[in-house]
């Protein structure tokens, strides 16, 4: 449950995991789910849906006193992850009048959003069902836990969403409207065809969705538009409209056309629960709404962010100056800053010193070619046919050097490998086999780890890794020295700075063909810097 610190803060679930052996104690019907693993853990089949439903229906009678049925053909929810959603909800209406009152725009058999919104936030809902055997369901389950008062479940017809179902209704506005969408567009989605990468193994929880539960014409990026341009009709009737996404690639072209259509307030959120991610979008008329942000990207822009750095100790440094053939005599930070230059030089990747912050040094490092994996003796000899050669040859790699992430040694793979294994789960999850969030396998202990896969080769743009750290997007050299059409390796900005008495050396990435590269010229950076000091 890697991904558990990324579930809302005030998810119960977060730093608590369910205890199966107390439930499994309690509740003669899960207990027949729970098996015991090798290691002695006590464990929950997540494959098979009545181990699923079964966990569903005891989190919610323990920890919310709700008693609910669900038919095992049809979507069974997972208490965590919708709680997610509730929460995200509390904050986008935060601050307003109670209580409130919402809309489920396709509230499942379990009509499991207005049963926790109204047990735990006293909300009102209009939940809407298009599936005979859904609304059936969902009307008994909110009967049964006395919860007619506040929730009114309407069956509505297929084509309807939300201006249909609001034309009977007397409300004059409702503070928000939810969705958890048809994911798939069509059966071989649902299948998991075209949406799972090949890599990845099959499933490891169930599918358990009805046909209109998981499916819908164009799936959920049409699903969403539809309810868009009915938000572009009702207008301020909702104060926040929001739906969740099964794929992440869903975002970008949502967000543009809610940009397209000039809503003024947009964002969006992402729920992670164990190896499940989803996305949610949520979008306003009202000037006056509070607009959480999107909480991944501080997240995601620190570790892409993160330079590779070393710090050359105080006590060596003295012994710097005397290498560095071209220090001016001045402080420690200029004196490493020259003995790279050297370095670089010698490396043949081209430098250039940009402007920085005070007491900091910042030098533009392009690399044409990887020179530095090679032996010293090779280097220099490769050194000296390179300068015999017409400046255009500099800037293409060199055939046997180069690092496409098949020869270049120690460093490892090629640009695919800059993703690190957390950034493929933020690359989004197909809800693959698993029917709409069905796949959602928080409390599956047992499982081997399977990280969550390419929804679809799209990625949101502005969920890439950022190409360059704020002082490189201003600070790149012109490229009037460089050959037109230029080819380079590597891109990055290296900084050197003054910290506590030690001489820090930053590399910040800016672009090229593999963050490996920029590891390796940063280790050989730091060793011929380290034999400097070592050695007087
Ligand atoms: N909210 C539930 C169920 C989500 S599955 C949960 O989170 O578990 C999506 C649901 O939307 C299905 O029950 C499906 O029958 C219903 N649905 C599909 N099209 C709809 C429409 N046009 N209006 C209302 N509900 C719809």
């Amino acid at each position: 449950m890697a991904l558990n610190k990324s579930m809302h803060p005030r998810n119960r679930y977060r730093d608590k995991p369910p205890d199966f052996s107390y439930l499994a104690s309690k509740y003669p019907d899960f207990q027949q789910h729970v098996h015991t693993s090798l290691t002695g853990r006590p464990v929950v089949n997540f494959k098979e849906p009545a181990a699923v439903r079964s966990l569903t229906c005891t989190l919610l009678r323990e920890d919310f006193g709700l008693t609910i049925d669900i038919p095992l053909e049809r979507l069974i929810p997972t208490v965590p992850l919708r709680l997610n959603y509730i929460h995200w909800v509390e904050d986008l209406t935060d601050g307003q009048k109670q209580p409130r009152r919402g809309i489920d725009i396709g509230t499942g058999a379990s009509c499991i959003y207005p049963l926790l919104g109204a047990t735990m936030n006293g909300w009102h809902f209009l939940a809407t069902e298009v599936d005979d055997i859904c609304f059936d369901y969902a009307t008994k389950n909110v009967e049964q836990n006395k919860m007619s008062e506040f929730i009114k479940v309407v069956k509505v017809p297929q084509k309807t969403l939300l201006m249909d179902a609001l034309k009977e209704e007397t409300e004059l506005v409702y503070d928000f409207c939810m969705c958890n969408p048809p994911f798939f567009a069509n059966q071989l989605e649902a299948k998991g065809v075209n949406s799972r990468s090949s890599r990845r193994p099959p499933p490891s929880s169930v599918n358990t969705g009805g046909v209109t539960e998981i499916m819908a014409e164009g799936g959920e990026l049409e699903f969403v538009k539809r309810i868009i341009h009915d938000s572009l009709q009702l207008k301020r009737r909702l104060r926040w409209y929001s739906c969740m996404l099964g794929k992440k690639c869903s975002l970008a072209p949502l967000k543009e056309e809610l940009r397209k259509q000039g809503v003024p307030k947009v964002t969006h959120t992402e729920f992670c629960q164990g190896r499940t991610m989803r996305w949610a979008l949520a979008w306003s008329f009202y000037d006056d709404v509070i607009v959480p942000s999107p909480p991944s990207k501080k997240r995601k822009l620190e570790k892409v962010r993160k330079p590779l750095s070393f710090a050359l100790p105080a006590a060596g440094l003295k012994e710097l100056r005397a290498k560095a053939s071209s220090a001016s005599g001045g402080g420690a930070v200029d004196r490493v800053a020259a003995l790279l230059e050297e370095t670089l030089t010698d490396l043949r990747v081209l430098h250039k010193r940009v402007p920085s912050r005070k007491h900091e040094l910042s030098l533009f490092l392009t690399a044409a070619e990887n020179t530095w994996i090679h032996g010293r003796q090779k280097r220099r000899e490769s050194s000296r046919q390179l300068r015999e050669l017409p400046r255009e040859a500099l800037a293409a790699p060199a055939p046997e050097n180069r690092s496409d992430g098949k020869n270049d040694g120690g460093g490892g793979g090629g640009a695919s490998n800059e993703n690190t294994s957390a950034e493929q789960i933020e690359n989004g999850a197909a809800p693959s086999n698993e029917t709409g969030e069905d796949g959602e396998k928080e409390f599956s202990e047992n499982e081997p780890g399977e990280d969550v896969d390419m929804a679809c080769s799209a990625r949101a743009g502005e969920e890439t890794a950022p190409r360059e750290t704020p002082a490189a997007a201003t600070s790149e050299p012109a490229p009037s020295k460089r050959p037109p059409g230029e080819r380079f390796l590597l891109k990055c900005l290296l900084n050197v700075a003054l910290e506590e008495g030690d001489v820090a050396v930053e590399m910040h990435w800016v672009e090229g063909q593999s963050k490996d590269l920029m590891n390796q010229l940063c280790t050989y950076l730091k060793n011929t810097l380290l034999r400097c000091v070592a050695k007087p």
